[in-house]
């Protein structure tokens, strides 16, 4: 974890974590940049209703206002009430930006050439904005307000403002983002600070101390989500409950040190089965543990429980009190269950310990798996269908 520290520096976390950033970030910073945008909206209006009432706009200010500002600072807006939709709300944000600030440097280029240099407070106002208040990340307020600043500069340039006025603009945009760039770099270095030791803390709290798997409080919300998850895009789930075999009589024969190293190598197998992206494992209590995989079971619903078993017994720890043989065994339960409206999570969390339950019954060691689609539901339980004539 330690690795991540130099995010907060380079303004980049692991993938992951700058993800899960990005979108705290963008969330805590909508309620502060929509009545910006709002603002911004309605001060695009009024100026339109007044330029063209004074009939004092060009066709391509109109077209740029209604066509390109407009429709961004809208999408904007939108964006900030759709969930996960973070990434581009920066990106818009950024244009939205971006299209202000140029709107305002043509203008106030434009006032200087008509004797009204005042308007730059204007310029550097939205520059500010732009560095400390609208929330954008730091390389996205720095390409937009250097964007700006340069355009101003050509503007002053292009249009041969006296000198002694562009002088004085150009080391004011100079001093202006000098201080807007320091002070958004040390205030996301900051955020990111806090938000990475919030992140740690949180992580902490939900993980195993002796084997770094998820604790059963982690395990009973994330599974609750796959559930959902899966329950929406009609897939399946296949649930692993795993016990270690006879291990009292190994901690009685060995010592409760050797019991922890143990717990911690069979975690560390079980852990190398949750591969892909929603899989996850947890220590469910004690010497025992769960396994969730997500998608159609066909694929590795039986693979992956025997390799889990047949793994732990590789790790050939030895213990001269089992029944199953010279080394440590687990005994795993395995529930395939296609969630719908008809199954329940804690039915699927049953038909797993049932199976674990005869895996033991049937001399440990071994794997046990039950389907839903041969088990009977009552009262939102899982029980095993009675086979055809009632037996
Ligand atoms: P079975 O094959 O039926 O599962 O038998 P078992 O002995 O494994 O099951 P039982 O539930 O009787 O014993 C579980 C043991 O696990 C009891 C306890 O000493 C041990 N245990 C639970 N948590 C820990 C732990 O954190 N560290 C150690 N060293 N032992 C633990
Ligand atoms: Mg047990
Ligand atoms: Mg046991």
């Amino acid at each position: 974890m330690t690795e991540r520290r130099p995010g907060v520096f380079r303004l980049r976390f692991s993938q992951f974590v700058e993800g899960e950033f990005r979108r705290v970030y963008a969330e805590a910073n909508y309620s502060k940049t929509r009545p910006i945008l709002v603002i911004g909206a309605a001060a695009i209006f009024l100026s339109l209703i007044v330029t063209v009432m004074r009939e004092t706009l060009s066709w391509q200010t109109a077209a740029f206002m209604l066509g390109v500002m407009l429709p961004t600072l809208m999408a904007t807006l939108v964006a900030s009430y759709k969930e996960g939709a973070h990434a581009s709300y920066q990106t818009l944000l950024a244009l939205t930006a971006l299209w202000i600030g140029l709107f305002c440097t043509s203008l106030t280029v434009r006032a200087s050439l008509h004797g009204a240099p005042y308007y730059f407070g204007a310029e550097v106002a939205w520059i500010f904005l732009v560095w400390l208040v609208l929330g954008l990340h730091f390389w996205y307020a720095a390409a937009v307000a250097l964007t700006i600043s340069a355009m101003y500069v050509w503007g002053m340039v292009h249009w041969q403002i006296p000198v002694q006025e562009a002088v004085f603009s150009g080391l004011t945009l100079l001093v202006v983002n000098l201080i807007g760039a320091c002070c958004c770099f040390q205030l996301e270095s900051a955020v990111r600070r806090a938000f990475l030791e919030s992140w740690m803390l949180n992580d902490l709290a939900e993980r195993d101390g002796l084997t770094g798997l998820y604790n059963r409080r982690r395990y009973d919300r994330d599974v609750e989500k796959l559930w959902r998850q899966s329950r929406r895009d009609q897939s399946q789930l296949t649930l692993l409950l795993v016990d270690i075999d006879h291990f009292k009589a190994f901690n009685d024969l060995y010592g409760h040190q050797a019991g922890d190293d143990a717990l911690k190598r069979v975690a560390e197998v079980i852990a190398t089965c949750a591969q892909r992206p929603l899989d996850f494992a947890a220590r469910f209590g004690g010497e025992e543990f769960a396994l969730v995989l997500y998608g159609p079971a066909q694929d590795f619903g039986r693979e992956i429980p025997e390799m889990l078993r047949r793994s732990v017994e590789e790790q050939k720890i030895p213990h001269a009190e089992s029944t199953t043989g010279p080394w440590l065994t687990v005994s795993v339960g395995v529930a395939i269950v296609s969630p719908g409206n008809e199954r329940s999570l804690a039915g699927a969390i049953q038909l797993a310990d049932e199976a674990l339950y005869q895996a033991k019954e049937e001399g440990r060691n071994r794997i046990v798996v039950k389907e839903s689609k041969n088990a009977y539901i009552q009262t939102g339980r899982f029980r095993a269908a009675p086979a055809k004539g009632g037996a």
